[in-house]
């Protein structure tokens, strides 16, 4: 079992986009999937058809339920989903008044194993550095980075290594690693975004995924159809183009690509 935190406290660089493409992508090739919706704007989740709810993730985080017992089905393959939790504040005042507050999420997914035992876990995180985003990243292995191709995308990226680097120091599963960095919403006509991908490469190397997704209108219309861009236009490229990062994805963790 893989664990991977989608993250940029960043608003709007692709997150939630690559989050619900990635776990479509793998459900896809068949690999068993769950996607944790943990941002309360839940754009995840009705991104994949479904409501957000009241209560789950926040009964989860406090222990009142187990994260199985939150976990609904989708129509996408193997890929299963816990729905956002609408009630942000709320949790987040409730957790911290806990021990390990930020460690609820690490406990819970331990559980997981046995029960489901999905090969990837992906967090859909939200763009503040609050509780929820925190627990996600005590509960990673590693975190997957998108960065908008938009001149101030490396701005915010000195600020993500050092949370990761900080939280990886303090939380008890040990130190937490830098997936890599997606470069997303890539305009091909401005010599912005291709200022932005050189620039990225040069501070970043091998982190930075050889993959990049393309601006497409298709990508940014799928949630209205309560899709993946894969469902929504299969044989478009931005649905190729989240295939691609899936399977380079794969190739990197040694897990075989199915043809
Ligand atoms: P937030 O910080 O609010 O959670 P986010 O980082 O999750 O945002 P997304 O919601 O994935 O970002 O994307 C922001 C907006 O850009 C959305 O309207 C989305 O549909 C659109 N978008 C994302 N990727 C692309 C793309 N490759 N081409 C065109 N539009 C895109
Ligand atoms: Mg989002």
């Amino acid at each position: 079992m893989k664990i991977l935190a989608v993250a940029n406290q960043k608003g709007g660089v692709g997150k939630t986009t690559t989050a619900v493409n990635l776990a479509a992508a793998l459900a896809e090739l068949d690999i068993k999937t769950l996607l944790l919706d943990l941002d309360p704007q839940a754009n995840a989740t009705s991104s994949l058809g479904l409501e957000p709810t009241q209560g789950s993730l926040y009964s989860v985080l406090t222990g009142e339920t187990t994260l199985y017992d939150q976990i609904r089905e989708t129509t996408f393959g193997p890929l299963w989903v816990v729905p956002a939790e609408l009630d942000l504040a709320g949790c987040e005042i409730e957790i911290a008044r806990d021990e390990q507050p930020l460690e609820r999420l690490a406990n819970a997914i331990t559980t997981l194993p046995g029960q489901l035992e999905p090969d990837y876990v992906i967090f859909d995180c939200p763009p503040s550095l609050g509780v929820l985003m925190t627990n996600a990243l005590a509960a990673a292995d590693a975190v997957l980075v998108p960065l908008q191709c938009e001149y101030f995308a490396l701005e915010g990226l000195s600020k993500i290594a050092h949370v990761i680097q900080h939280v990886g120091a303090s939380r008890q599963k040990g130190p937490l690693e830098l997936e890599g960095i997606l470069l997303t919403m890539y305009d091909v006509r401005t010599n912005l975004s291709q200022q932005v991908v050189s620039d990225v490469r040069e501070h970043f190397g091998e982190k930075v995924f050889d993959t990049i997704i393309p601006r497409s209108v298709r990508i940014s219309e799928a949630p209205s159809f309560g899709m993946p861009v894969l469902n929504h236009d299969p044989e478009g490229v931005g649905a190729a183009s989240y295939r691609a990062f899936t399977r380079e994805l794969l190739a990197r963790h040694g897990r075989p690509v199915p043809a």
